[in-house]
């Protein structure tokens, strides 16, 4: 059957057209759709609209959107190297809007990327544990400096177009401008270039289109005796409303099956109509309700011989239309109607499908086949498209997936892998436990006796070994966006460097000891000081947020001075403060610091580890406590007993074997500053010492992690409320009943 004798009608093709081209891509079938796209819709002047809109406020999303776009020019090779790094980019140098922000904060990431890049290159253990952001960004991709610059390049290309558009001008110099944008971003080259031939036949034609339009208006605005200026905001406005309604020819086949609306099919005549969609509220249209006459005033009114259109008045040209079409088919009429709703929701065939159906004597040889499990995965002879083959091989035709084994291996690993998540075999390399040699001799030799752990990294473990793997071991970077709101994790960095700042002027003076007004006058300074120089490092928090933030810091500062002032705090001297182990500091060395790590010796042998301690205080007697501030809730009592929260453990074997060993560690707490909320990590005034089975609990836990760690066992385990917040879910897709199958007898014995 030539394509040009087959027509699908639609009762409108409003939100079906897209649907029709790509269903009749798919199967390679040329097709016509009889509706055309408007210049809205096209890709380029989507781009343009983009560009207008970027430079107006320079969002990040816009101006990501438009310095990625296959529409800007890349200005040479390197440029469009670079290209994908660009969203992440932005996102690490924490813009959120304005040309400033983003020109300063490239600028700065810049440096930061090179100073990341040299520390890196100049390091002996590429694999040490918890570099930051930017050193673990540039171990992904070593040319990060070089990105960066690249898309600081490309946004100052961005910027000096922008300076060609007027902020405020007549039409006929705004358009003149775009003109010279189009050409500056490089669009009629990147149509040329673009790879897939529809895609650069339809954009050629869209972009024909927004010429003749803009000559048109250019026209029309030259006649004008006034000339009338507008902001560029409201150009943008009005190139929107013109856009959507200026329709362009997207180039579809001339030789094609038709797909036109029952207004269009009316009078054409095909051998094969396909008529869709004949649904109840489709055809005939749900009528518009009439917000004055209800349908008993309307009859009403037709007895008193005045006639207005009634919900059968309505329907009368909707049957007409419906009749029309029927009267399209030279031989073939097949007509169809959805049974489901996308959401779900049942659906049911039009009236006058059943009215027409009713006029067919029982022996007329109208079909109505019932919907057959072969209309979504169709017997192999009538696959005809690459989705219909995978449906048919992966539900019985497995000659198929021989015949085809080439194209569909993709989809075999796919299924093979699904099936096995899924049954009760042990857990494997999909679910983070690793049993190829050679890897597992990797990790042994990474994370062996060398390596140095910090608190965090064991932590990390204990609460998912999992999320360990994909964050720590893989290194998947989760770069948040930033926003506007005042980082709450910049909140307890404040605390700390204003109580550093205190005590370490105040160095081996109890709070106690300070007359009130000094201290609330000093503490005051110090924050003045710590909170103008964070200011600067997070532009982007409003002024009025940071106005807030500082006097929720002060306040809780102020509440600290209160609580301190205890007789039972008397005794204590804050005496060292921020006390590094395990690797030097660039910046306020305390006499404890110690570049040589904690050693401890478990079940696997010794284990390393670094730290820093926010405070250690001595007593008089001998004796010394650690303090570590936590601005937000703290872990508790249970968590640290289960071997779950390991810091204060850890601290205070540190402080007893390594830093302090000739005084008497007596205590370790969490301090919840403004709350003065204690949590006791190690006690050992009280009658029944603790502390020994607490170590032993750590050492224990220690032990187990690094035996996880070295032999890559790294299952979804999560600890209490883990999974919230975490960045390797969906890598991980973690399902309970999943996992506990797994970890089934039958499976613990193929483990054994
Ligand atoms: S989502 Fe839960 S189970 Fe999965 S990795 Fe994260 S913490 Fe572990």
């Amino acid at each position: 059957v030539p394509a040009e004798e087959i027509v699908v009608v639609y009762r409108d093709l409003d939100g079906v057209a897209g649907i029709v081209r790509s269903v009749f891509g798919e199967f390679g079938i040329p097709v016509r759709v009889v509706k055309r796209p408007c210049l809205g819709e096209s890709a380029v002047c989507g781009f343009l609209l983009d560009v207008l809109e970027a430079v107006d406020g320079w969002d990040r999303e816009t101006v990501v959107d438009v310095l990625t776009s296959a529409w800007f020019r890349p200005a040479d090779e390197r440029d469009r190297l670079f290209l994908d790094a660009i969203p992440s980019l932005a996102r690490l140098a924490q813009i959120v809007a304005g040309y400033r922000e983003w020109t300063e904060r490239l600028n700065a990431l810049v440096g930061r990327l090179n100073e990341a890049g040299e520390e890196e290159a100049g390091h002996d253990d590429p694999d040490r544990a918890d570099p930051d952001l930017f050193a673990r960004y540039v171990r992904h991709m070593p040319d990060a400096p070089q990105a960066a610059q690249a898309l600081l390049d490309r946004v100052d290309r961005l910027a000096s177009i922008a300076v060609g558009l007027p902020s405020r001008a007549g039409m006929c110099q705004h358009l003149l401008a775009l003109e010279r944008l189009i050409e500056a971003c490089g669009i009629p080259e990147a149509i040329v270039r673009h790879p897939v031939p529809e895609v650069r036949a339809a954009e050629a034609s869209a972009l024909a289109t927004l010429r003749a339009l803009l000559a048109q208006i250019y026209a029309w605005c030259e006649t004008q005796p006034e000339v009338v200026t507008i902001s560029r905001s409201e150009l943008l406005l009005r190139l929107r409303k013109a856009f959507d309604e200026t329709p362009y020819e997207p180039g579809d086949p001339r030789d094609a099956v038709a797909c036109l609306d029952a207004e269009a099919v009316r009078g054409l005549r095909f051998d094969y109509v396909f008529f869709c969609g004949v649904n109840e509220g489709q055809i005939p249209k749900a009528p518009p309700s009439n917000a004055v006459y209800s349908d008993e005033d309307l009859e009403e009114l037709e007895r008193l011989d005045i006639h207005l259109d009634g919900r059968q008045g309505r329907s009368d040209p909707e049957l007409l239309l419906f009749h029309r079409v029927l009267d399209v088919p030279r031989r073939h009429l097949t007509i169809t109607y959805r049974t489901l709703a996308p959401d779900g929701k049942a659906l049911r065939p039009s009236p006058f499908l059943e009215d027409l159906i009713d006029l067919f004597p029982a022996d007329a040889g109208v079909l109505r086949p019932p919907i057959a499990a072969s209309a979504f995965v169709p017997a192999p002879e009538h696959a005809a498209s690459w989705r219909d083959l995978r449906n048919a091989a992966f539900d019985g035709a497995t000659g198929l997936r021989r015949v085809f084994a080439e194209e569909l291996w993709r989809v075999e690993r796919g299924c093979l892998l699904e099936e096995r998540r899924h049954d009760s075999t042990p857990l494997d390399v999909f679910d983070g436990v690793i049993a190829d040699e050679a890897l597992r001799a990797r990790l042994t030799e990474r994370f062996g006796e060398g390596h140095i752990y910090s608190v965090s990294q064991i932590e990390a473990y204990v609460r998912c070994p999992f999320a360990y793997y994909a964050v720590r071991v893989l290194g998947v970077l989760d770069i948040e966006p930033p926003s506007e709101e005042f980082d709450t994790r910049l909140m307890g960095t404040l605390l700390h460097d204003v109580l550093q700042a205190f005590h370490h002027h105040y160095r081996r003076r109890s709070i106690c000891d300070l007359e009130e007004t000094e201290a609330a006058t000093a503490m005051s300074d110090f924050l003045e000081l710590v909170f103008a120089r964070a200011m600067r490092q997070a532009l982007n928090v409003p002024s009025g947020v940071a106005a807030v933030i500082r006097r929720q810091v002060e306040t809780i500062l102020a509440r600290y001075l209160r609580h301190c002032r205890k007789d039972e705090e008397r005794r204590w001297e804050p005496a060292h403060f921020e006390v590094t182990f395990g690797e030097y500091r660039k910046t306020f060395e305390d006499p404890l610091d110690r570049p040589d790590p904690l050693c401890l010796t478990t079940s696997q042998g010794k284990v390393l580890f670094k730290g820093r301690i926010d405070r250690i205080d001595i007593a008089g007697d001998g004796c010394a406590r650690i303090i570590d501030y936590k601005s937000s809730t703290p872990p508790t009592k249970g968590s640290m007993e289960d071997g779950v929260s390991l810091q204060l453990p850890l601290y205070a074997l540190a402080v007893a074997e390594h830093l302090l060993p000739d005084l008497n560690c007596e205590g370790a707490y969490f301090l919840h500053l403004g709350r003065d909320k204690w949590v006791e990590g190690m006690d050992r005034t009280s009658k029944k010492d603790g502390w020994p089975d607490r170590r032993a609990t750590a050492l224990g836990a220690v032990a187990r992690a690094v035996q996880g760690i070295r032999i890559g066992n790294f299952p979804p385990q999560p600890q209490a409320n883990a999974c919230r917040f975490c960045p390797a879910a969906p890598a991980c897709r973690y399902e309970p009943a999943r996992i506990e199958r797994k970890r089934s007898e039958k499976a613990d014995e193929a483990d054994n």
